[in-house]
């Protein structure tokens, strides 16, 4: 199979909403008259993203997931994407699977591949996405402030809890594992949140490299620090929610460092004023995605993190040293 035929049978589709997709020397995208673009890329890397056993169709779709994720953190509504993609070798049943995954839930989106390039090499997946929100409207990092509240959306901690199985450092019951792995493989971009909040969060960024960390971007972007309720965090991992959470071996402790550290949970974390509570229950509701207090936003900056009667831990919680 030729370069050309690979991206003629796998990654050429008629486009509906750009005015020129695949096959010539550039796409184009035409955003409505008043919208600025909102870009992002993200590479995968096979063993630093991803692991080889991984299916290939859970793969096309997480490619193009972290990076809806950053649109969604954005409050960016998804227009349109390209594929850099490098690959050992044109594997038909691969590509039929990763394509698959990958158009799936571009679909579900909305966003349209326009473009690319592909070349022989480690495999190597990088995606970049376009999309559009009103000028000025755009979820910033740097919009938190003092006195306002700290959310995060959905679940966190358990695709860092599929990884630890997956390194042989954590058993898991079966139903727990596959839980976990399906947050871990198939994480679902926070898109509808993202458009939502617009209007309501005064910051926003998707965690992506662990709660603690990513909500440190926020804090140092708006010149401000939090306080964060660990428990109120650990209270959302998925995993702890399930029957057969008893037959695990997993402790208050490992559930707090997953949720605050664990990495690759692409949730949305966002602060918003305390009188605008019931709004955001309401765009939490409205993207069927459950919204969490977790914290305060405070003037002096850091993070400190309280348990649930507010008493001082150690912010190294927030690391995974523990776990050597
Ligand atoms: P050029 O040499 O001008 O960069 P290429 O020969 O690399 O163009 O690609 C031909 C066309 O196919 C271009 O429109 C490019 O955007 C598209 N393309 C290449 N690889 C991919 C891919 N993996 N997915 C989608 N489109 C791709
Ligand atoms: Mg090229």
């Amino acid at each position: 199979m030729s370069e050309f035929d690979l991206i003629a049978n796998y990654f050429t589709r008629p486009v509906r909403r750009s005015p020129l997709g695949v096959g010539d020397d550039c796409a184009l995208l035409a955003p409505a008259p008043g919208m600025q673009l909102a870009v992002s890329s993200d590479m995968l890397l096979e063993g630093r993203h991803f692991l080889s056993t991984v299916e290939p169709a859970r793969l096309g779709h997480k490619a193009l997931a972290v990076n809806l994720s950053d649109l969604a953190a954005c409050g960016a509504k998804p227009l349109a994407f390209t594929l850099a993609l490098a690959l050992p070798s044109a594997e038909p049943a691969w590509l039929e699977g990763f394509s698959r995954g990958l158009f799936a839930l571009a679909d579900a989106h909305g966003c349209e591949l326009v473009g690319g390039d592909t070349t022989r090499g480690p495999l190597n997946i990088c995606v970049t996405v376009f999309g559009e929100v009103p000028a000025g409207a755009a979820l910033l990092r740097s919009g938190a402030r003092a006195g306002d509240d700290v959310w995060v959306s959905g679940t966190l901690g358990d695709a860092r809890l599929a990884l630890d199985v997956f390194r042989g450092r954590l058993a898991l019951p079966q139903a727990l594992f596959a839980l976990a792995r399906a947050r871990m493989e198939t994480p679902a971009p926070r898109v509808a949140l993202g458009l939502a909040l617009r209007g309501i969060a005064t910051s926003a960024i998707d965690v992506s490299d662990g709660l603690v960390g990513d909500l440190g971007h926020v804090l140092k972007a708006s010149g401000v620090g939090a306080r964060i309720d660990a428990d109120a965090v650990a209270g959302r991992v998925a995993l702890a929610a399930h029957p057969a959470f008893a037959e695990s071996a997993l402790t208050v402790p490992a559930l707090r460092t997953c949720a605050l550290a664990g990495g690759d949970d692409y949730e949305l974390a966002f602060t918003a004023p305390p009188s605008l509570r019931p709004q955001v229950l309401q765009a939490g509701a409205l993207a069927g995605t459950a919204v969490t207090r977790i914290g305060t936003v405070e003037a002096q900056p850091g993070t400190r993190l309280v348990d649930a009667a507010g008493a001082a831990l150690d912010l190294a919680l927030a690391s995974f040293d523990h776990f050597g």
